[in-house]
């Protein structure tokens, strides 16, 4: 069974081009959304991603939106600890797709690292 994480250097879901995620108001409170509009850059990726080490410079202090854990997902999608898992290989795959390719060095990297014992 795949088991979600985060790879590293990965950042596709930095990217936050609003027109790719055009369902931002219906799971972001109107607090959040400005925090989130605030954080993008002319290019489409989040203003605390470095892109030279593909890592968040905010790390610990990333907002709520940012955090894969089951009490903002169920929060912001509705959906139930046991559906966590699955739900977030789903996004991170979309999120790898749209921003690298289907069949991108980073889409393998995250298929590799989640089969893993
Ligand atoms: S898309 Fe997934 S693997 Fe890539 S940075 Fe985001 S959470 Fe991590
Ligand atoms: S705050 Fe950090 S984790 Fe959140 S989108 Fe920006 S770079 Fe990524």
């Amino acid at each position: 069974m795949a088991t979600w994480q985060c790879v590293k250097q990965c950042g596709a879901c930095c990217n936050l081009d609003p027109s790719d995620r055009p369902d931002l108001e219906d799971y972001l409170t109107p607090e959040e959304l400005t925090l989130y509009l605030s954080m993008v850059d002319a290019d489409g990726w989040c203003i605390n991603f470095d892109r030279v080490s593909r890592l968040c410079r905010i790390y610990e202090q990333r907002p709520r939106f940012c955090r894969v854990e089951a009490e903002v997902f169920s929060d912001l999608y509705g959906i139930e600890p046991e559906e966590l898992n699955d739900f977030a290989i789903r996004c991170c795959r979309e999120q790898i797709d749209a921003v690298y390719g289907d069949r991108s060095v980073e889409m393998d990297r995250y298929n590799q690292a989640i089969a893993s014992p």
